[in-house]
């Protein structure tokens, strides 16, 4: 048996007549920009989420620089990121000339919230915690620590479409959150996508000029400084069509989870995602299924052998890690966390007999029977 961490040619061929129709209506109707697509999707995507608004942009890094800039982060400013996350959610922060202040994991492989109320200075304007693997963190003690401080809170919810804790949505807890359709993310598209989701009417008009040159949407007249971050109609129209099978996909995530939970359970060397159904307070979307494993690189190659894809985050590094950026703190838990993690496959394309053999070969690696 060969499982792939990831199939990319599956994401087309998957529903391959389908995509091709709309592509071939879009096409035909020459909508390629800012059209009814784009605007039901967004539509449909504030209903998915409870948010008030959701805004179409390029990639949800942009859906994190443009918040930011909303939030009035600037030059000089601190921003408290989890120093395990993707450099992009750094990088928003930079590109605004402030600056990202990585802080420990918890328990619960998110940001470690004494760790970041530790780093709050003066110099701190926001607290953006990437809510990972489709898991919300502790949102309540965050918001402690944004309410101490006067904090701006906005969520890095890449990875985290329809996740919830005690029903309430990731990327709709504070300033605003933004959602990432990066072909591989659980709703994926063609190519590069995100949304911004936000709650406040005057901060989403602001977004939708930044987004499209600072012009007014209504009267295309330029009233601040923009970009051009748009989401394509054509993916728009795709994800309209992905989004009806989406629940249907999560749950087979879930199911693949509960397999690998019941199966590795009783396996000493590691330690699991909590499973998903033994946290009555979250839904949780795994996006990812990352487990810490003794004899990590061991059991990488182990699990190649065997023809099995699986993947270390970030190429290994967490972002307090990447000194070419001059990154320094010193952050000892999130090291040793670093040299265990591994993701195994997790997709709605794994059958249940493929679940099961990836958990029976990381068994086997340990000597279980
Ligand atoms: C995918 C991802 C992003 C960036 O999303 P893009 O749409 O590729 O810009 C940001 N943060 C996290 C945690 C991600 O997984």
């Amino acid at each position: 048996m060969h499982v792939p961490f990831f199939s990319y040619p599956r994401v087309f061929t998957s529903s391959e007549r389908e995509l091709l129709e709309i592509i071939r209506q879009v096409g035909r109707r020459g909508a390629f920009i800012m059209q009814e697509d784009l605007r039901v999707f967004e539509e449909n995507i504030a209903k998915f989420t409870g948010a008030r608004f959701a805004l179409g942009v390029g990639n949800a890094t942009d859906a994190l620089e443009l918040l930011l800039s909303a939030a009035g982060i600037s030059g000089g400013d601190e921003v408290i990121v989890c120093s395990h996350t993707l450099i992009a959610t750094a990088s928003a922060v930079q590109r605004l000339g402030a600056r990202a202040v990585p802080v420990e994991v918890g328990r619960d492989s998110l940001m470690d919230p004494e760790s970041a109320q530790a780093a709050v200075s003066s110099k701190t304007k926001a607290i953006l915690p990437t809510q990972l693997n489709g898991r919300i963190c502790d949102m309540d003690a965050i918001a402690d620590i944004a309410t101490k401080h006067g904090l701006v809170i906005v969520e890095d919810s890449a990875q985290a479409l329809g996740a919830t804790y005690l029903g309430k949505a990731a990327g709709t807890f504070g300033f605003g959150g933004c959602i990432s359709f990066y072909p591989a993310k659980s709703l994926g598209s063609l190519g590069d996508g995100g949304v911004i989701l936000c709650n406040d009417a005057q901060i989403h008009e602001i977004l939708s000029m930044m987004r499209d040159h600072g012009r007014d949407p209504l009267t295309g007249e330029v009233k601040m400084w923009g970009r051009n971050s748009r989401l394509d109609n054509m993916q728009a129209a795709i994800l309209n069509y992905r989004l009806r099978s989406f629940d249907e996909h999560i749950s087979k995530r879930r199911e693949v989870a509960r397999l690998y939970h019941s199966i590795l359970k009783s396996v000493k060397e590691l330690t699991l995602p909590i499973g998903p159904d033994d946290d009555p307070e979250r839904f949780d979307v795994f996006q990812n299924y990352e487990i810490q494993a003794g004899e990590r690189d061991a059991l990488k190659q182990y699990l190649t052998d065997h023809h099995i894809g699986s993947i270390i985050q970030w190429g290994g590094k967490a972002l307090h890690q990447l000194r070419h950026l001059g990154f320094d703190a010193s952050l000892p838990r999130t090291d040793a966390f670093m040299s265990r993690i591994l993701l195994l496959p997790m997709n709605q394309f794994l059958t249940e007999n493929e679940a099961v053999y990836v958990a029976q070969t990381v068994k086997e690696f340990y000597g279980y029977e």
